[in-house]
């Protein structure tokens, strides 16, 4: 059967049925077979799948069929209303889902585009003004617009609130609460997230009308085709331990997370002086740092993209094999979160994770999360005391084999003193793009969920700039 019939029946029209054939979607993945006809006939959705599985197309597929009655070819803004407003919580999860919307509509006269913090906001307002049927948007940019009146939701009668345990996680809620007050009752919902703490099955509740349900992964565990596997290893040696699991394994193109921005910087820092193509992904780079960071590591010019957990939120990297966390999460949905970025779309991946003594507890959480015990390989030279060791592993660890014999044992390093424990990274509670809309600039403003903001800048003692 052709890829065009396959997914026609699922009652997706020629149009779009041509362009998921041109982009070489073979098949539709799960959660598309599932969540598509749904959509088409009308239905509120409450989806538990992470990003990887083909969520976007499950909702923007239908979506733009639903629209494809009132298609315009027109240049006149009024025949093109905004009928669909996707939130997410990130910028980079925005432009993906803006590049699916377009590429899915290709062949069909409808309009999407894309609003988000941290750029100045006229171009956004020039096309708004243009008129677009479907607007993804960052939720502290879209205020902004609604507050300059650059944005008219009378029309809209479909939302979608992606990721949206990320934007509670980010604060985001009171926002996406103000927005939906301003959207006209009659509408569909959608609302797709990896897991559902309380909060969100409590939204669920209130927004959806006799929603149907589906669970793509298990409930909050992390995708199947990934394989998981943790290294036991001394704190100081953590840098050490990558660059040589990336030099020895050949490693060409692995995510590496870290919990805070300095962090990363100093991570892709040593890792170029080991000699490895590394580059730092984090909200304190510009928009366009950002953006060129991601071009270079898909294209294969870097092997290494050190990233903290907002900044890699809903990155869609085709075929990523591996993630490796440098850091382990602070929360255990972040992890699942983190693997989500590998074994997408049906292929595998690799999670690996350096744990140190301290990081044991951590662990422990996500093992109950995630409801497996990952596997425990220590690389001789790397690993913390004997007796630590033991203690971490619980059982017999299983050691890797030896180094590649052109290379000589290492010494015992002389015991540095462990580096003082950083504080987390702001960047976890304070969403990155600014509520306002600054030119460019290289320090990075966050978007602050409104209520939180003055919150946050009292527990970091003031508004200076989080280091
Ligand atoms: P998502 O979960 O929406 O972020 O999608 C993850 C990746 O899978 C994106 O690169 C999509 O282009 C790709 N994708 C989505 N649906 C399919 C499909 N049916 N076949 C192959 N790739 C797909």
């Amino acid at each position: 059967m052709t890829t065009h019939s396959l997914f026609a029946q699922l009652g997706l029209i020629p149009p779009l049925a041509q362009a998921v054939a041109d982009l070489g979607y073979e098949k539709p993945t799960p959660v598309q077979e599932q969540a598509i006809p749904l959509v088409l006939a009308g239905r509120d959705l409450m989806a538990g799948a992470q990003t990887g599985t083909g969520k976007t197309a499950a909702f923007a597929l239908p979506i733009l069929q639903r629209f494809a009655p009132q298609a315009s070819t027109s240049t006149s803004p009024a025949r093109h209303p905004v009928r669909a407003l996707v939130l997410t919580p990130t910028r980079e999860l925005a432009v993906q889902v803006f590049e699916s919307f377009r590429d899915y509509a290709k062949h069909l006269p409808l309009r999407s585009t894309v609003v988000y913090g941290g750029v100045d906001m006229n171009a956004q307002i020039a096309e708004l003004r243009r008129g677009v049927e479907v607007l993804v948007a960052t939720p502290g940019r879209l205020l902004d617009h609604v507050q300059n009146k650059t944005v008219m939701f009378n029309q809209v009668s479909v939302l979608v609130l992606d990721e949206a345990d990320r934007m509670l996680d980010m604060g985001f809620m009171p926002d996406i609460k103000r927005i939906i007050a301003l959207l006209p009752t009659q509408r569909q919902n959608l609302l797709f997230s990896a897991t559902f703490p309380d909060e969100i099955r409590n939204l669920a509740r209130a927004l959806l009308k006799n929603p149907a349900e589906i669970q793509i992964a298990a409930r909050n565990a992390a995708a199947d085709s990934v394989t998981h596997v943790l290294h036991p290893v001394a704190r100081e040696k953590k840098r050490e331990l990558l660059s040589y699991l990336i030099q020895t394994r050949g490693l060409k193109q692995v995510l590496v997370f870290c919990g805070t921005r300095i962090g990363a910087n100093r991570l892709a820092h040593q890792l170029r002086k080991d000699r490895i193509h590394a580059d730092a992904i984090h909200g304190d780079k510009t928009q366009a740092e950002r953006e060129a960071a991601l071009a270079d590591f898909k294209g294969g010019k870097t092997a290494v993209l050190v990233a903290t957990d907002v900044a890699s939120r809903g990155l869609d990297i085709e075929g990523l094999p591996q993630v490796i966390n440098f850091d382990i999460p602070h929360s255990p949905e972040d992890y699942v979160h983190r693997i989500g970025r590998t074994g997408r779309a049906g292929l595998t991946g690799e999670a690996i994770s350096l744990v140190a003594p301290e990081d044991q507890e951590g662990v422990a959480a996500i093992e109950k999360l995630i409801k497996k015990r990952i596997e425990k390989v220590l690389v001789p030279n790397f690993g913390p005391s004997a007796r630590t060791v033991a203690g971490m592993m619980g059982d017999e660890p299983r050691r890797k084999p030896s180094p590649s014999p052109s290379r000589e044992p290492r010494r015992a390093e002389p015991r540095r003193e462990p580096e003082k424990k950083q504080h987390s990274d702001p960047i976890f509670s304070k969403p990155y793009e600014p509520g306002t809309a600054p030119p460019q600039s290289k320090s990075e403003t966050p978007e602050q969920p409104r209520r939180k903001q003055r919150q946050v800048a009292a527990l970091l003692g003031g508004f200076k700039k989080p280091v």
